[in-house]
């Protein structure tokens, strides 16, 4: 399975931030960089550089090759990026397929529907081991979600739907 040459995912800070693979660093030259905020890539960027700004999108986000391998931004497959995402932001398996996190869950400002008076929903996006990119929704009780103090001990085992992007 060929890997996806760049993924891109939903930050801390709910922006979305980009990530490239190790065969798209090779495929430039030997001092291009990567905007890990926009996923453009650019030359004149020592391996070592970091925080170059991006001609693209404007942000101090460009790194060299060597940075981006040396900080584990970059991935070799599919499946490398895919145990990255599962130790940083968990797994969850729907209908017999795991997901990988890409992201930690985040309360939606989503108008929801009336019959989900009542509810929340909590988004997150994720992928398969086979890079395949998904939005993962869930939607909570809103009585039950305050209740439980600790975000971890909502029922993340069981969103409602699995979106692929
Ligand atoms: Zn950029």
């Amino acid at each position: 399975m060929m890997a996806s040459l760049k993924m891109k995912y939903q930050n801390r800070s709910g922006g979305t931030g980009w990530r490239p693979s190790v065969p798209l660093l090779n495929s430039l030259g030997e001092s291009g960089g990567f905007c890990v905020n926009c996923g453009e890539d650019t030359d004149g960027i020592a391996p070592d550089g970091m925080r170059y700004p991006c001609p693209h999108c404007g942000k101090s986000k460009v790194y060299g090759k060597g940075s981006l391998i040396a900080m584990k931004v970059a991935y070799r497959t599919d499946a490398e990026l895919y145990s990255q995402f599962v130790e940083q932001h968990g797994e969850i398996i729907h209908a017999g397929i795991s997901y990988a996190l890409a992201s930690d869950p985040e309360l939606s400002n989503h108008v929801l529907p009336d019959h989900l008076d009542g509810y929340v929903e909590w988004t997150a996006s994720a992928m398969d081991i086979y890079g395949n990119e998904y939005v993962i929704k869930w939607h909570f009780d809103a009585t039950l979600s305050r209740e439980i103090d600790d975000a971890g001990n909502l029922p993340w085992d069981r969103p409602s739907s699995v979106i692929p992007v």
